[in-house]
C-alpha cells in the first residue's frame, strides 16, 4: 500500500512536467484529432468520492470542475458507497453509479474475508441503482476468497453490470472462468501490466474493458509521442478503453483540471474516430447512456 501511494504521488509529479510543453504543440494532421481532443466531452470512467473529500470537495463543487475540464459523465465508485449515493443523488444526469464493497474499516486488504460481505453487496444492489460492482482490489488470490468472487460475477451477470478490478491479469481470468461472458473493465489496465499482457487478454476476452487511469505516463512517451506498443494494442481494440482520473485522494481532485488535460494529451494523438471512442463514445455503449456536452451545467 505503502509502496503505491509513493508511486502514485511520483507519477502525480510526471504529469506537470509532461504537461507544461502540452500548451505549445499543436499535432492536427490527416491522421490524428490534434487540438480536436481539447473539445471532446469525456467519460471519466474511474472516480472515487471518498469520506475524505466530502468536505472540501462537496457535490456542487465535483460537478463544477468536471464542467471546466468538458468531463460529461463519470463512474463513481467510493469508500464508503454513500460517498457515490451522494455525488448520484445530486447530479443523476452526470453520475453512474458503482457499488464499491468498502465500508466501515474494510478496505481493499480484507473486503473478501468480511463477514456478510455478500449480503452487504446485495442489500446495497437492491437500494440503489448501481451499474457496476467494484472497483476492488485482488492483490493476491486466495482459494478461500472464490467462492465469494464466483457469487459476484453470478450476480453481475444476472444484471448485466460491470466488474471493475484492480489487479493483475490472473484475478480478470479467474472471473472469465466463472462466467465467460462478464463485462470486466480493467482498472488502470492492470496498473503494472504491461502493454503485451494488455493486448494478450483483450485478444482473449471480447467483453473486457480498461480504463487507462494511472498509465497516461506509460501510454504517452513524449508530447507528441505514443509509446508504440500502447499505439497498437489501443488502435487493435478501440472499442475496449476508457480514460479515468482516479480521485483516490484529494490531491488528485485538486489536481483534476491537469489529470483530464494529460488524457485529452494522448488522445490527441490518436484518429478522430479512435479518439472519440475512447473519450466517450464505449462508455456510451456499455452503460447505455447518452454522454455530451448538451450534459455540461446541467445535474
Ligand atoms: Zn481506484
Amino acid at each position: 500500500m505503502q509502496i503505491t501511494t509513493v508511486i502514485k504521488h511520483t507519477v502525480s509529479i510526471i504529469i506537470f512536467t509532461v504537461l507544461s510543453t502540452f500548451a505549445t504543440e499543436s499535432v492536427a494532421d490527416d491522421k490524428h484529432i490534434g487540438e480536436g481532443a481539447k473539445t471532446l466531452p469525456l467519460f471519466d470512467a474511474h472516480v472515487h468520492y471518498k469520506t475524505e473529500a466530502w468536505g472540501p470537495f462537496p457535490p456542487a463543487t465535483v460537478i463544477e470542475l468536471m464542467d471546466k475540464s468538458g468531463v460529461a459523465m463519470a463512474l463513481v465508485s467510493s469508500t464508503p458507497d454513500e460517498g457515490t449515493i451522494k455525488l448520484w443523488e445530486y447530479a443523476p444526469k452526470r453520475i453512474v453509479p458503482e457499488l464499491r464493497p468498502y465500508h466501515s474499516g474494510i478496505g481493499s486488504s480484507n473486503w473478501t474475508t468480511a463477514d456478510g460481505m455478500f449480503d452487504y453487496i446485495m442489500k446495497r444492489l437492491k437500494k440503489y441503482p448501481h451499474r457496476g460492482i467494484g472497483e476492488f482490489h485482488l492483490h493476491q488470490l486466495n482459494a478461500d476468497d472464490k467462492p465469494l468472487l464466483k457469487k459476484i460475477a453470478k450476480v453481475a451477470k444476472e444484471k448485466d453490470i460491470v466488474i471493475h478490478v484492480h489487479s493483475d491479469h490472473k484475478p480478470v481470468e479467474l472471473f472469465y472462468s466463472f462466467e465467460p461472458n462478464l463485462k470486466i473493465i480493467w482498472a488502470h489496465a492492470g496498473m503494472s501490466s504491461p502493454p503485451d499482457i494488455v493486448e494478450r487478454m483483450m485478444a482473449k476476452y471480447d467483453t473486457l474493458y480498461a480504463d487507462t487511469s494511472y498509465r497516461e505516463n506509460d501510454i504517452i512517451v513524449s508530447r507528441n509521442k505514443l509509446d508504440p506498443a500502447w499505439r497498437r494494442v489501443l488502435e487493435r481494440f478501440p472499442d475496449r478503453f476508457m480514460v479515468g482520473t482516479d480521485t483516490w485522494v484529494n490531491d488528485q481532485w485538486a489536481a483534476y483540471a491537469e489529470l483530464v488535460e494529460l488524457n485529452r494529451m494522448w488522445l490527441s494523438l490518436l484518429s478522430r474516430e479512435i479518439a472519440e471512442k475512447i473519450a466517450y463514445k464505449n462508455a456510451e455503449r456499455l452503460f447505455g447512456r447518452k454522454v455530451g456536452k448538451h450534459l455540461i451545467g446541467q445535474r
